[in-house]
C-alpha cells in the first residue's frame, strides 16, 4: 500500500499521531446524498441510519402503549394525528448528527404556543421545539428551535407555514458517573434551514414547561421521541449517524491533557 506523509515530524500534544503521519488511518469514502428540496426530500448519507424514509412507521412506536405508530404516513410524509400521542423510535442512540425535516400546517390556526406546535425530543427527554412562528411571537425560549424552557434560537430562521424546514443538530449526550453524578452536561448544537441557532449549547437538564428539571442519570443512550401537541405537523426524511472517532479516538475529547501539554 502506498504510504503518504511523514515519519520524522513531531507528535501532536498528547496523541499517538505526528503532524502528517503517514501511519494515520484514511478516513471511511462515504456517498453524501443530496440535498431536498421543497418539491422532494434528498438522499441520505449513505453511512446514515434512516429512521423514516416516508413510505411506513416500522420504526417508530406509540410513546403512549407502545403500540404501532398512529400517525398518518402519505405522499411521503407523516403527519402528526392530534390525540394519538407522542412517538418515539424502537431504536436508542446517544451522541449523533440527527437530521429531521418537517412543515407546520399550511392553513394557519391557533397563535403563540398553539400553532405547529410539535417537538423533537433528544433522548426522550431534551426538545427542540417545533413551532410555526412565522409572524407568529411567543416566549422567546419557546419558539421555534428554541431549546424549549432554556436557550432562544439566535435567530428565527423560519420559512411560511406548509414549506419544509429543516433541523440539523449535533447531539452529544450528557455522561454520568457510576454514582449517578452529573460529569458532563448535554451540549447541543442546532441549524435551521442551514443556519446555525445553538452551538455546542450546554442543557440545564430535561426540558419541560414552566419548570426547571435537574439531570436524572440515564443511559448513554435513548429513544428519538416526537411530539402530538394538537396540531397536523408533518415530518419526512429523517435520519443520524452516530458520532464517534473513525480511528478509535475517543468520541469526544478531553481537553484537559490537551491544554496541560499545551502550556508546556
Ligand atoms: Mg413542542
Amino acid at each position: 500500500m502506498a504510504k503518504y506523509g511523514y515519519d520524522d515530524t513531531p507528535f501532536l500534544p498528547n496523541t499517538k499521531w505526528r503532524v502528517h503521519d503517514s501511519n494515520r488511518p484514511q478516513p471511511p469514502v462515504i456517498w453524501p446524498g443530496w440535498f431536498s428540496t421543497q418539491e422532494a426530500p434528498g438522499e441520505p448519507p449513505s453511512d446514515a441510519i434512516i429512521l423514516f424514509d416516508g413510505k411506513d412507521l416500522s420504526k417508530w412506536v406509540s410513546v403512549k402503549d407502545g403500540g404501532p405508530a398512529r400517525w398518518k404516513v402519505e405522499n411521503g410524509y407523516m403527519e402528526v394525528v392530534p390525540g394519538t400521542g407522542d412517538i418515539q423510535t424502537v431504536e436508542e442512540f446517544g451522541d449523533c448528527q440527527l437530521h429531521i425535516e418537517w412543515a407546520a400546517p399550511a392553513e394557519v390556526r391557533g397563535e403563540g404556543q398553539g400553532r405547529g406546535n410539535s417537538g423533537v425530543f433528544l433522548m426522550g427527554r431534551y426538545e427542540i421545539q417545533v413551532l410555526d412562528c412565522y409572524e407568529n411571537p411567543t416566549y422567546a425560549d419557546g419558539t421555534t428551535a428554541a431549546v424549549y424552557g432554556q436557550y432562544p434560537p439566535l435567530v428565527n430562521a423560519c420559512r411560511k407555514p406548509g414549506e419544509w424546514q429543516v433541523y440539523d443538530i449535533i447531539w452529544l449526550a450528557p455522561r454520568f458517573d457510576e454514582n449517578g453524578n452529573l460529569i458532563r452536561p448535554a451540549y447541543v448544537t442546532v441549524f435551521h434551514n442551514g443556519v446555525v441557532v445553538h452551538y455546542h449549547t450546554p442543557l440545564f437538564g430535561p426540558t419541560t414547561h414552566r419548570a426547571t428539571l435537574p439531570y436524572q442519570p440515564h443511559p448513554p443512550v435513548g429513544p428519538l421521541r416526537l411530539q402530538d401537541h394538537g396540531d397536523p405537523v408533518r415530518y419526512r426524511n429523517i435520519w443520524y449517524r452516530p458520532l464517534r472517532g473513525y480511528d478509535g479516538e475517543p468520541e469526544w475529547r478531553d481537553w484537559t491533557p490537551i491544554v496541560m501539554a499545551l502550556r508546556g
